[in-house]
C-alpha cells in the first residue's frame, strides 16, 4: 500500500464536522496506560468538564468508548428490561432507531409520531402517555436535535408534559445539540442523555458522552436482570470511571486526549458564546439561502442551528450538486434520508465548522453551481444577505 493522504475537506454535512486542529494535535501525544496516574487525571478532567457542558451535577457523567450510537444503545440496554413500556417520540431517523433498540431490549414500544420536518405538539405527547392507565411509561425518549430533518424539540415543553407523569424517566438524544445549543440537564431534569464527539464538539467520531441522574441510577441498581450488553453495562463501566478504577476495557487513550482538548476549547470560548456563534452562523446561512430563492424545510421556531435543511428546488439534480460541491470546492454536505431523500440538503454548521468563512464559501459555491445548472439566482445576493445578517448582529 502507498501512504494515504486524506484530501482537505470542509465538512458541512450531518457529521463528522471538522475537528479543531488543536484536538488533532492532542491525539498525537504518546500513549500512556489506561491506569497510569496521569491518565486517571485526564479522566477526572473530562468528567468535570462534561458536567459543565451538560449543565449538571450528575456524578455519573462519562464518555462511553464508542460513537454516539453506542450512547443511544447504552441508554436503553441499561434502563429497559423486558416488558417495560417505553414511549419514543419519532419524527426522523434517530427517533426510529431508538424505537428499534427498545424492541431489541424486549421493551413494549409506544410510538408517538410527528411528521418528518415538524416538531411535536406537547398535548399530543401528553394524550399518548395518558393512554397507559395502570402502569405509566417507564421512559419517554426524545431526540433533542433530529439530524435527519433539522428539527429541534424544545426540552422545556417536554419537561412540562412529564411533570404530569412523575414516575416516567426523561431520556434525551443530544448528539447534534451538545456544544451547539443549550443542553440543560439539571434544569430540565433529564434522567439520561447521550451525545457524540463528532458533531458540535469537533472531535473525531469515537466517544459518546453520557450523563445519568440519581433516578436513572436507582433504576439501574434495581434491575431484576443483568444488563444484557457486557460492554455497555454501566454498573461495570462506572467502576472504572469512579473511585474504584477497576479495569473493564482499555479506554481509547488518544480519543480521550482529543475529548479533553475539545472540552478545554469549549471552556475557553464559553458556553454562551459558543451557542451564540452557532445561532449567528445559522441565521446568516438562512438569510443567504432565502436570498438565493431557496426555502428551508423547517419552520423558523423549530430550526436547529447546527443542522440546516434546505429544500432542493424543482429541476435541480441533488447528486450532481453535492458532487460538484465536493469535487470543485472541497465541501461536504449531506443529502436527505428516508421520505426526504432527494428533497433536501443537510448543511451542518457544527463546532469548529460553524464559522463565517464556511458560510460565505458555501453560499458562493452553491450559487455558482446552481447558476451553471441554469437555476436563476441573482449573483451575489446570497453573500450580501449573509453579510447583512452578520452586520446586524455585530
Ligand atoms: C449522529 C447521530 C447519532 C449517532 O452517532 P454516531 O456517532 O454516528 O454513532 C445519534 N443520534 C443523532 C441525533 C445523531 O445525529
Amino acid at each position: 500500500m502507498r501512504e494515504f493522504h486524506p484530501p482537505r475537506r470542509i465538512l458541512l454535512g450531518p457529521g463528522p464536522s471538522d475537528a479543531d486542529p488543536r484536538v488533532l494535535a492532542a491525539m498525537a501525544g504518546s500513549l500512556i496506560g489506561h491506569l497510569d496516574p496521569e491518565f486517571l487525571r485526564v479522566m477526572d478532567d473530562i468528567q468535570s468538564s462534561l458536567r459543565l457542558l451538560f449543565q449538571t451535577q450528575n456524578r455519573l457523567t462519562i464518555p462511553i468508548s464508542a460513537t454516539g450510537s453506542a450512547g443511544m444503545e447504552a441508554a436503553f440496554v441499561n434502563l429497559v428490561e423486558p416488558g417495560d413500556t417505553v414511549a419514543v417520540c419519532i419524527n426522523g431517523v434517530f427517533g426510529e432507531r431508538m424505537a428499534d433498540i427498545v424492541t431489541r431490549c424486549g421493551g413494549v414500544l409506544l410510538r408517538i409520531e410527528a411528521d418528518w420536518g415538524h416538531s411535536f405538539d406537547p398535548d399530543a405527547i401528553r394524550s399518548a402517555l395518558k393512554v397507559l392507565k395502570t402502569v405509566p411509561a417507564k421512559i419517554l425518549a426524545v431526540v433533542h436535535a433530529e439530524t435527519s430533518t433539522g428539527v429541534l424539540t424544545p426540552l422545556d415543553a417536554i419537561r412540562e408534559v412529564l411533570d404530569d407523569f412523575p414516575e416516567t424517566l426523561l431520556l434525551v438524544d443530544c448528539v447534534t445539540s451538545l456544544g451547539g445549543h443549550p443542553v440543560e440537564i439539571d434544569k430540565h431534569r433529564v434522567d439520561f442523555a447521550y451525545s457524540g464527539t463528532q458533531k458540535c464538539l469537533s472531535c473525531p467520531p469515537g466517544l459518546s458522552p453520557i450523563t445519568a441522574s440519581i433516578k436513572a441510577i436507582d433504576v439501574l441498581r434495581g434491575r431484576k436482570n443483568k444488563v444484557q450488553s457486557w460492554y455497555l453495562d454501566l454498573t461495570m463501566v462506572e467502576k472504572y470511571w469512579g473511585a474504584e478504577r477497576t479495569y473493564h476495557h482499555t479506554a481509547p487513550i488518544s480519543m480521550n486526549y482529543a475529548l479533553r482538548e475539545a472540552l478545554r476549547l469549549i471552556e475557553e470560548e464559553g458556553l454562551e458564546n459558543r451557542w451564540g456563534r452557532h445561532r449567528q452562523n445559522h441565521q446568516a446561512l438562512v438569510a443567504g439561502i432565502e436570498a438565493l430563492g431557496l426555502q428551508m424545510l423547517v419552520r423558523p421556531e423549530n430550526r436547529l442551528w447546527s443542522l440546516n435543511t434546505v429544500r432542493i428546488p424543482d429541476g435541480v439534480n441533488d447528486a450532481k450538486v453535492r458532487s460538484s460541491l465536493l469535487q470543485e470546492f472541497g465541501i461536504e454536505i449531506g443529502g436527505g434520508l428516508g421520505p426526504l431523500k432527494g428533497k433536501i440538503w443537510r448543511v451542518g454548521l457544527m463546532g469548529y465548522s460553524s464559522n463565517r468563512n464556511n458560510v460565505l464559501l458555501f453560499l458562493n459555491a452553491l450559487e455558482t453551481i446552481l447558476s451553471q445548472d441554469g437555476f436563476r439566482a441573482q449573483r451575489g445576493a446570497a453573500i450580501d444577505a449573509a453579510e447583512k445578517a452578520y452586520a446586524a448582529k455585530a
